[in-house]
């Protein structure tokens, strides 16, 4: 298996695993059957494999899932049911969401069992929503085959083959998705003495410089600051390795979308500068790439699967340190786009790095080829408090492409909900000796985040804004353990294949 990014897989492992035929038994195999259906199908199913009298006691109330352990191996009924809600704030779990969140946590205890094993994975009806649930479980089986510590002897433990009914491209087509998802969770996982501006241009070098259909261009910090990118310079400029700007473009044959544009934040690590974090809020800050993380992550699941659409990927990567040369409390710095920002705070870097890639992004690519524009960044404590971790704080200037974005959410749970881009909060940024301040008032500070980058959005510019955690401290569903959790990485994927049909 081709290795790069400081361990992570350049493939699927389905890729490596999955087999067009059920073998006959092999010795010294186990047989691990994994059956999906709806609750009545899964009972009859689960009381006939039953064998024993206590077995078929335990599937009789059966509401959800039942587990039966076979000579051959275990033997999973995973029950889905039709995803209904009772009142209009309630988002209930997808198809593709039970079936990923179910069949990663089986994949999960099967990493239990000993010796060799053989997958199968049989749905039983849901002609409608096949194609969903195999999307959610070969996503599952991806996100769960992850692991970052002992990744070597976790890949021993997963099982040597998979099969499931579908063709092989129909199964790889899913699992990029959820690759991607690893890719983004791995890059937030890798720390900062490993993961910094220089080595992550170098590994996003490494990662698509065999696609043809990439273009790869990385600005230094000479070039940056030739370009007037003076916020991005001066926020990493106390670092041993300075910033660095990357812009990807992904440019398929047959495509013909105004391209999308993906800006991520990738603060390699933040101490908060002169306005030093306090122990316990800096202790995470190797994850402030995580918007970066996202943008790649999403931006290469459409590479390596082929989507074809125009993309284009810009990331404002800097490391926000202390030295002598650290940029300052009351600083005056003159943006790319020529306004001048008053450093209120130096711990509100996210905003300046991405100021200055927005007015780099819309420079590079005219309004005329320009589609939807969307921001990722862990930006604001304050749109945690708001929301809490399992949604992305949302603004959008276009309720067409609000809309749609609210769909993948909902289909595949990576949620998000919108928050309004209110002009009056723009106050609490002005200044007495510039255009505005990088920080004001703590309360709504999502918001003024979001208003602060509106500064640099100019009027055409389709453009929605994320603020998210892109961390979990435990495992949830098909994602084991602590670590990066690659949000929106599938509400993205899912967004752009909807754009490829429509
Ligand atoms: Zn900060």
């Amino acid at each position: 298996m081709k290795r790069t990014l400081g361990g992570f897989q350049k493939k699927p492992w389905l890729e490596s695993v999955v087999v067009s035929s059920s073998p006959k038994k092999a010795k010294d195999t186990t047989k691990a059957k994994l059956h999906i259906g709806d609750q009545q199908s899964m009972q009859k199913l689960a009381k006939s494999l039953a064998t024993t009298v206590w077995e078929q006691k335990s599937c009789k109330p059966m509401k959800s899932s039942v587990l039966i352990h076979s000579a051959d191996g275990p033997i999973w009924c995973l029950v889905i049911s039709e995803p209904k809600s009772e009142s209009i704030n309630e988002i209930p779990a997808s198809y593709y969401a039970q079936a990923r969140d179910r069949v990663g946590q089986c994949l999960a205890e099967l990493t239990g069992y000993a010796g060799k094993t053989h997958l199968e994975i049989k749905v039983h009806g849901f002609k409608k929503h096949r194609d969903q649930i195999i999307g959610g479980a070969c996503v599952g089986l991806e996100l769960a085959s992850y692991q970052y510590k002992n990744s070597e002897s976790h890949q021993d433990k997963l099982p040597s083959s998979v099969f499931m009914e579908d063709t092989k491209s129909e199964i790889l087509d899913h699992a990029w998705q959820g690759w991607g998802t690893n890719l983004a969770r791995h890059l937030v996982n890798l720390p900062a003495n490993i993961l910094h501006p220089k080595s992550y241009a170098k590994m996003t070098e490494d990662l698509f410089k065999s696609q043809a259909s990439v273009k790869i261009n990385i600005l230094t910090q000479k070039e940056i600051l030739k370009n007037g990118l003076n916020l991005l310079a001066n926020v990493g400029q106390a670092a041993e390795h300075t910033s660095r700007l990357i812009h990807l473009k992904y440019r398929p044959k047959q495509a013909k979308n105004k391209t999308k544009i993906l800006v991520g934040k990738g603060i390699t690590f933040d101490s908060g500068g002169l306005d030093v974090k306090p122990a316990q809020f800096m202790r995470l800050m190797k994850k402030d790439m995580g918007g970066s993380a996202t943008a790649i992550g999403a931006f290469a699941q459409a590479v390596f699967s082929k989507t074809k659409l125009n993309i284009d990927c810009f990331l404002a990567v800097a490391e926000n340190a202390v030295s002598a040369n650290a940029f300052r409390p009351g600083d005056i710095i003159t943006a790319g786009n020529g306004k001048t920002v008053e450093i209120d705070n130096t711990d509100a870097e996210g905003r300046l790095v991405l100021a200055d890639a927005l007015y780099y992004a819309q420079k590079t690519i005219k309004a005329k080829d320009r589609g939807p524009l969307f921001v990722f960044a862990t930006l604001t404590g304050a749109m945690r408090v708001a929301v809490g971790l399992d949604f992305a704080g949302h603004f959008s200037s276009n309720d067409k492409t609000a809309s749609k974005l609210w769909n993948s959410s909902v289909a595949t749970q990576d949620l998000i909900w919108r928050l309004p881009l209110y002009q009056p909060y723009f106050r609490s940024l002005q200044s007495s000796f510039a255009d505005f301040a990088n920080s004001g008032s703590r309360y709504g500070g999502g918001i003024t985040a979001a208003l602060f980058l509106q500064q640099f959005i100019e009027k055409e510019t389709d453009w929605s804004h994320f603020d998210f955690m892109a961390y979990q401290s435990s495992s949830k569903g098909a994602l084991r353990g602590e670590g990066g959790n690659g949000q929106l990485v599938q509400l993205m994927s899912h967004y752009f294949r909807e754009s490829v049909v429509s």
